[in-house]
C-alpha cells in the first residue's frame, strides 16, 4: 500500500486543506504516515504570508533534494500560497518536484473522480470548514489575494450537506471559514450572506457549536451581530484584525475603515454578544509608522482588552502594493521592540481576563489528550486542561476552573 505524508504551516485554511487532501489521498488508495522518509507521496502544502514563514518552506524543500536523488520514484508536490502562476520559474528553481498545484486546487495527476465531495475520513470532533476561497480587498501588506485569486463562495444547500455528513462522522463543532467570512455569498445567486448560513446550520441536529473567521471591519454587519446573539449553537467569540490603531496607517494598508468606526463595532458586539471574546490582528512597524502611530496601536489595544491578540513584524512581500510604492524603513531592531511591547502588553490582559474565569464552571469540547489530560475549548474559545481516567473525546462536559494562565486553563471535571 502506497503511504503519503502531508507537512502543513500556516493558517487555518491550510490545515482544513491538508484534512481534504489527506482524505482524497486515502480515497485514492494511499495510507498516510508522519515520516517522510517513509512516504511515496510527499505533499509541502505551504505559506508565504511572511518572509519567515516562505524561509521554512524553502528549507523543507531544499532538504527534500537530498531524499529525491537518493529515491527518484518518490512524488513530490507543492501546494498552498507560496505557489504562483509562473509554475516555468517554480520548476527551474525546484526541479525535484514533481507537481505544483494552487492553494485549494485538486492534485491533478491523480484520478480526480469525486474530488468535490472529499471530508476527511477521521473527523476530530471540532473541525474546519472552508466557506469561500480568495480575497477581493488587497489590503497594500498582504499576498493572499495574489495567491488565493478572486473570492468564490460555495453554496448554502452544498455547506449544509457537508455540515450534515461531518456531523454524521463525529463533528460536534464547526468553523466556518473564509478570508473575509462577511463577504460570503455576495457572488451566489440571491446573494445569501453569512447570518443566512448561520440560520441554516443552526439546525442541524447532532452539532453542539458554530464558529468563523475571520471578520473584516468594513464588511461585518448588524445582521450578523444580531444571529451571533440569537443563534444557540454559534459560540460567543469573534475575530476581526483591526492591523493598526492609527488612521494614517489604516488608511496607507487600504483597510477600508477608521479606528472610530472599529471602536463603534466593538461597542455594538460587546453590548449585544455578553460575555463575548474578542481576538485581533496587528501589525507592527508598517513602512513609515512613527513611534506616535504605534502608540496609538498600543493604547488602542489597553483600552479594549482583547482575549487574543496575534501580532507580526511588517515583512514586504514581492508584488503587494506595499512593497511596490513604500520604503520599509523600520529598522528591524525597532520592529521586534514595537512586538514584544504588544506581546507583553497582551500577556498581562489574557492574564487579568482569565484570572477571571477562576471557581467558574465552565463547557468544553474535549478534542482529545494532551501530556496525560484531556484538552478541550470553552465556547469562549479558551484552552482547557482537566484530569479524569474516563474516555471523554468528542463530549461536551463541565469543568471548574482551578488554575488560571494566559493561555491556558487548568481544572476538574463537575
Ligand atoms: N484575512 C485576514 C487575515 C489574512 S493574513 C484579515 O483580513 O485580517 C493573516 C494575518 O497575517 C493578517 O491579519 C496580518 O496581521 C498578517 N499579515 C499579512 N500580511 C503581512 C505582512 N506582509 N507582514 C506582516 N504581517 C502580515
Ligand atoms: Fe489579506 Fe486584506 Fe484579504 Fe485579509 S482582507 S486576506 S489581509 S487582502
Amino acid at each position: 500500500m502506497p503511504k503519503y505524508y502531508i507537512w502543513t504551516i500556516g493558517c487555518q485554511m491550510n490545515k482544513a486543506e491538508s484534512e481534504r487532501l489527506g482524505a482524497f489521498f486515502e480515497q485514492a488508495g494511499y495510507h498516510s504516515t508522519t515520516a517522510a522518509a517513509e512516504a511515496d507521496l510527499i505533499v509541502l502544502n505551504s505559506c508565504v504570508v511572511r518572509q519567515s514563514a516562505e524561509n521554512r518552506v524553502v528549507n523543507k524543500l531544499n532538504n527534500l533534494k537530498a531524499m529525491k536523488k537518493l529515491h527518484p520514484d518518490k512524488t513530490i508536490a507543492l501546494t498552498g500560497c507560496y505557489v504562483n502562476s509562473d509554475t516555468d520559474s517554480l520548476r527551474k528553481k525546484f526541479p525535484h518536484v514533481d507537481f505544483f498545484f494552487k492553494p485549494g486546487a485538486r492534485p491533478h495527476w491523480l484520478n480526480n473522480a469525486g474530488w468535490e465531495q472529499v471530508l476527511p475520513l477521521d473527523v476530530s470532533p471540532a473541525v474546519y470548514l472552508p466557506i469561500n476561497q480568495g480575497c477581493d480587498n488587497f489590503c497594500s501588506y498582504c499576498i493572499v489575494p495574489y495567491r488565493r485569486g478572486r473570492e468564490r463562495s460555495r453554496t448554502v444547500a452544498e455547506l449544509v450537506n457537508e455540515v450534515n455528513e461531518l456531523v454524521r462522522r463525529g463533528a460536534k463543532e464547526v468553523t466556518l471559514l473564509g478570508q473575509n467570512v462577511d463577504s460570503y455569498g455576495h457572488d451566489l445567486p440571491g446573494r445569501p450572506d453569512l447570518a443566512d448560513l448561520l440560520y441554516e446550520l443552526n439546525g442541524i441536529n447532532g452539532l453542539s457549536r458554530l464558529r468563523f473567521l475571520t471578520n473584516h471591519p468594513k464588511d461585518m454587519s448588524d445582521r450578523l451581530i444580531e444571529a451571533v446573539a440569537l443563534l444557540d449553537k454559534v459560540c460567543e467569540q469573534i475575530s476581526l484584525p483591526v492591523q493598526s490603531g492609527d488612521n494614517g496607517i489604516l488608511e496607507l494598508m487600504r483597510r477600508g475603515y477608521t479606528v472610530e468606526h472599529y471602536r463603534r463595532l466593538i461597542d455594538e458586539i460587546r453590548s449585544r454578544i455578553p460575555g463575548v471574546a474578542l481576538s485581533t490582528d496587528i501589525i507592527v512597524g508598517f513602512p513609515s509608522e512613527s513611534e506616535e502611530q504605534f502608540r496609538r496601536t498600543y493604547d488602542l489595544l489597553s483600552e479594549l482588552r482583547f482575549d487574543t491578540v496575534h501580532v507580526a513584524a511588517y515583512s514586504p512581500r514581492e508584488g503587494t502594493i506595499a512593497a511596490r510604492e513604500m520604503e520599509d524603513n523600520i529598522p528591524p531592531l525597532e520592529k521586534k521592540r514595537r512586538l514584544n511591547m504588544v506581546e507583553q502588553l497582551q500577556e498581562n490582559i489574557a492574564t487579568e481576563i482569565n484570572s477571571r474565569l477562576l471557581g467558574d464552571t465552565v463547557e468544553i469540547l474535549v478534542e482529545g489528550r494532551k501530556k496525560g489530560k484531556w484538552q478541550g475549548r470553552t465556547r469562549s474559545d479558551k484552552l482547557v486542561f482537566f484530569s479524569d481516567n474516563e474516555n471523554h473525546h468528542g463530549t461536551l462536559v463541565n469543568v471548574k476552573i482551578e488554575k488560571t494562565s494566559p493561555w491556558s486553563l487548568q481544572g476538574r471535571l463537575v
